[in-house]
């Protein structure tokens, strides 16, 4: 039976009547029988969580990473009511409006570059979908045809529609399930040293008339494992791309909007990708919005008298007027709050609250970057057990696999950060104590 609504689920205590409704509901990455014991949450606000009977979490990963400014600013509240009152939404087939052109033209002057064009959509996948049709249309219309398969990385992910599960990590991207189904793209490991990176652009050089793209997380490769690599490695990157005459497409929906203590992370590594895209932190995390920013030189590919050359793709709710207000607010705090710099300077208090746990027995590493901190273990464990003690312990945290990882917002204040990684570093100890 499913444990929803068994009495062995501890998130029935104090439920509301509304939670009986969760029979009809299925949750993400969730063995619905066995593990779907989803807490019922009441409100949001700052960086805290609150649950239906009452107790407060402090949110650790700021709800995947979207909510960068803490949950209900009142900028964004703002504007959304704003907007609210004028207009929720209308199509933009053959129709513009202001927060849209606003939020496009505003994308344009942060992102690197020439990237100068927006195409927007609902979601991170679709953006990647996006870039991956573009890049695709933009080798033909070029007069390389062949050119239509991808080189992404090992420990990649850049979501869970099939065009994105085939660019994934075999592992992530459950290739062995989805076997025959799935494009073959050549998923490789990342060149670390300067003998790989040759062998990475040789490879590159060779096979360049079957790709259109290489595409990759810049610095952090997020959801597929947390993992890091050097600026260095980035830059060689765009050197193989532009040797081989194939476009890079950087994906930043994890990355970027301040996460590594830069705009962008391949604006701190001084790259310029051939197409980016955005999504998780673009609304603030209150609406879902995600943007494939196109480089000036890619899209003059696709301005032509021929009606063939022109981008077939659109979303229904493509520039959501509510999500562009939300996006153009969120912004606005980055201009105005000190975003950035608070990422950055959180480096160092998460280095200093996860550094303990370093010399714990089971304990693989311990990595930070900008607001990221990861605690990776020997072993995962009960990671279901782990995730029940941190709510005991009164924040929200998701390990998966054998990663332990914190992206609280941005602007977390200094007492509950120190919680949170009290909490954390308490909880891993713990954990590993059985
Ligand atoms: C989350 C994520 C995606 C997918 O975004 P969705 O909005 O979940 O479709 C793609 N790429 C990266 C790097 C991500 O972190």
């Amino acid at each position: 039976m499913t444990r929803f609504l068994s009495p062995e689920n501890p998130n029935l205590r104090d439920a509301p009547a509304w939670y009986d409704d969760v029979r009809h509901i299925w949750l993400p990455y969730t063995q619905m029988k066995t593990t779907a014991t989803p807490l019922p949450v009441a409100s949001t606000q700052g960086s805290r969580i609150t649950l239906s009977d009452g107790r407060e979490l402090i949110d650790g990963i700021a709800s995947w990473w979207t909510a960068c400014h803490g949950y209900n600013h009142p900028h964004i509240r703002a504007a959304l009511t704003e907007q609210l009152q004028a207009m929720p939404h209308v199509m933009l087939g053959g129709l513009v409006h202001e927060p849209a052109l606003r939020l496009a033209r505003r994308l344009a002057e942060l992102t690197p570059g020439s990237l100068e064009r927006v195409f927007f959509s609902e979601s991170g996948s679709v953006s990647v979908e996006v870039a991956m049709k573009i890049a695709i249309q933009y080798q033909r219309q070029r007069g390389h045809a062949g050119r239509t398969r991808f080189v992404s990385f090992l420990g990649g992910y850049h979501g869970d529609t099939l065009g994105t599960m085939a660019v994934a990590d075999p592992e992530e991207g459950m290739h062995a399930l989805f076997k025959g189904v799935l494009r073959e793209e050549k998923v490789v490991s990342l060149p670390r040293t300067p003998e790989q990176m040759r062998e990475f652009t040789n490879a590159l050089m060779r096979e360049r008339e079957s790709i259109a793209a290489v595409l990759i997380e810049p610095r952090v490769q997020g959801a597929g494992g947390m993992l890091f690599h050097d600026a260095e490695v980035l830059q060689g990157i765009r050197r193989a791309c532009d040797k081989a005459d194939v476009l890079l497409i950087a994906d930043e929906i994890f990355v970027g909007f301040g996460r590594l203590g830069e705009l962008f992370a391949c604006e701190g590594a001084g790259v310029t990708p051939d197409i980016m895209t955005l999504s998780k932190a673009l609304t603030g995390g209150t609406l879902p919005l995600a943007a494939t920013v196109v480089a000036r030189e890619v899209f003059a590919a696709f301005w032509s008298e021929r009606s063939e050359d022109a981008l077939m793709h659109g979303p229904t709710y493509m520039g959501n007027a509510l999500a562009c207000a939300a996006a153009n607010a969120s912004l606005d705090l980055f201009e105005r709050e000190g975003r950035v710099e608070q990422a950055r300077s959180m480096e160092s208090e998460l280095e200093a609250g996860l550094a303990p746990l370093r010399k714990v027995a089971g304990v693989r590493d311990v990595r930070c970057l900008g607001a990221i901190g990861v605690v990776q273990l020997e072993e995962a464990g009960d990671l279901e057990a782990l995730k029940a003690r941190f709510i005991q312990e009164g924040v929200w945290v998701r390990p998966f696999r054998d990663i332990v990882y914190v992206t609280p917002a941005l602007n977390i204040d200094e007492a509950d950060l120190h919680t949170l990684l009290v909490a954390v570093e308490r909880g891993v100890r713990e954990h590993l104590k059985h």
